[in-house]
């Protein structure tokens, strides 16, 4: 508009979004609170994810070791050898849900997978492990208002019935190692994505995948399985340590079910609508040969957006390669977010469910650095503090930066990407 408002239309959902001069210079940043003296040598223990405190989270399901360069994934860790390895990234089952075990069993008829009460009968059946299960069901009762002196009678059968959903329960959690930066000697050094090396948000990628897959196996009542992350309490996080969350769900999203119709008719929809509308408007950001990141518009707040240009779909069905690919650019957004910027990470896939209908795995990062208020209750137009060009403006020189410094994967960085247009392979 003629005094320099930026009103743009999310050209996938409609949404509307003004961006009002003046307001892009206020700071961004989320304030860290009392910032205290860290001494660096001292275990971690700062929250329940800490790796000092593994008993305060659900049983293990799985983690990711390393050997140097070598990684493994150890299933099933049994209590009393938690602290044998050092996990880089744990995967657990979230002790208080979305969407409950209870609610799978009493909606779908859900049963515990075989798999998971396998895991459960031999975790209970060592005294680490019947300690650890109490004490989190004495916890989780507690956190109910209920009666935790019960949980102390509990006979071996009782205490099985109350912690299935460790076990087998459909929220799952993937933690990883650090609450703050190797090294960190001041309490506001809180490890981001953007503060693992590419090789680590590879790890973390690709292990969140697997979770992913084992969810859709485990429960055929899931039609959709969300992976999303949020970073700093603004952005939605309960503690300042690395996580990403996995909800099954048993409806396909509404938005996932609209943009997979309009895929019938509009098969190159992804192309045309995300990353040669981002080419024409010059928001593309990076790229390697198998993932694209954009400026999203129209999106709520400020947002990046991966594209994966593989022919698959599911992300399990990605090579190495093209994961790596999706994992560098990724990384790269959050390392030029930075650490200090509240953000969610959502993921979008194809759910399984939707016939031959190809989707491209696609990464939505947003940066939560305003609260939509009575405005935009009232007209459904949001107030973007930041317009796409600027948010451009910012993350370029950054991820140059970065790239010199060896922080980031290498990569083509804006003008330098070339002609992206109708790179997206989906289904082809
Ligand atoms: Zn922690």
């Amino acid at each position: 508009m003629a005094d320099g408002t930026v009103k743009q239309t999310n050209p996938f959902t409609g949404t509307e979004v003004w961006t009002v001069p003046g307001r892009a210079h206020r700071p961004i940043e989320h304030s860290p609170g009392r910032v205290t003296a860290v001494d660096p040598v001292v275990p971690e223990a700062r929250c329940p994810f800490c790796v000092t405190r593994m008993l305060e989270t659900t049983p293990e399901k799985a983690r990711v070791v390393r050997d140097g360069d070598t990684w493994r994934v150890l299933e099933e860790v049994p209590a009393a050898d938690l602290d044998a390895t050092t996990p880089e990234f744990r995967l657990f089952g979230n002790l208080f849900e979305i969407v409950s075990l209870d609610y799978w069993r009493a909606v779908h008829g859900y049963r515990l997978p075989g798999r998971a009460a396998a895991h459960q009968a031999a975790y209970l059946s060592t005294p680490a492990g019947v300690a650890h299960v109490r004490a989190l069901v004495r916890a989780r009762i507690a956190a109910a208002q209920g009666d935790p002196a019960a949980v102390d009678a509990m006979d071996p059968a009782a205490l099985a019935a109350h912690s299935e959903s460790f076990f087998g329960g459909c929220h799952d959690v993937v933690v990883a190692r650090r609450h703050l930066t190797d090294g960190a000697t001041t309490s506001d050094r809180h490890a981001s994505s953007g503060d693992l090396t590419p090789a680590e948000h590879e790890q973390f990628t690709a292990f969140t995948i697997r979770a992913m897959r084992s969810l859709y196996r485990d429960n055929p009542h899931a039609r959709y399985v969300s992976v999303f992350q949020n970073w700093l309490a603004p952005a939605g996080a309960s503690f300042d340590h690395l996580h990403k969350q996995l909800v099954a769900i048993d409806e396909i999203p509404a938005k996932t079910a609209r943009e997979a119709a309009a895929l019938e008719g509009d098969p190159d929809m992804y192309n045309r609508l995300g990353v040669d509308h981002a080419a024409a408007e010059q928001l593309v950001v990076a790229a390697n040969e198998h993932a694209v990141a954009v400026v999203g518009v129209g999106h709520r707040y400020p947002a990046l957006v991966v594209y994966s240009r593989s022919a698959a779909s599911s992300p399990w069905e990605h090579s190495a390669a093209e994961l790596r690919g999706v994992s560098d650019l990724l990384h790269a957004c959050h390392a030029a977010t930075g650490r200090l910027v509240p953000c969610n990470e959502e993921w979008h896939t194809r759910p399984p469910g939707v016939g031959d209908v190809a989707m491209p795995w696609r990464i939505v990062l947003k940066w939560r650095i305003s609260t939509p208020a009575g405005f935009e209750g009232a007209t459904g137009i949001f107030v973007n503090t930041v317009d796409p060009w600027t948010l451009r403006d910012r993350v370029v020189p950054r991820l140059v930066e970065l790239r010199a410094a060896g922080r980031i994967a290498g990569m083509a960085v804006g003008a330098e990407c070339g002609d992206v247009r109708g790179s997206l392979r989906y289904g082809r």
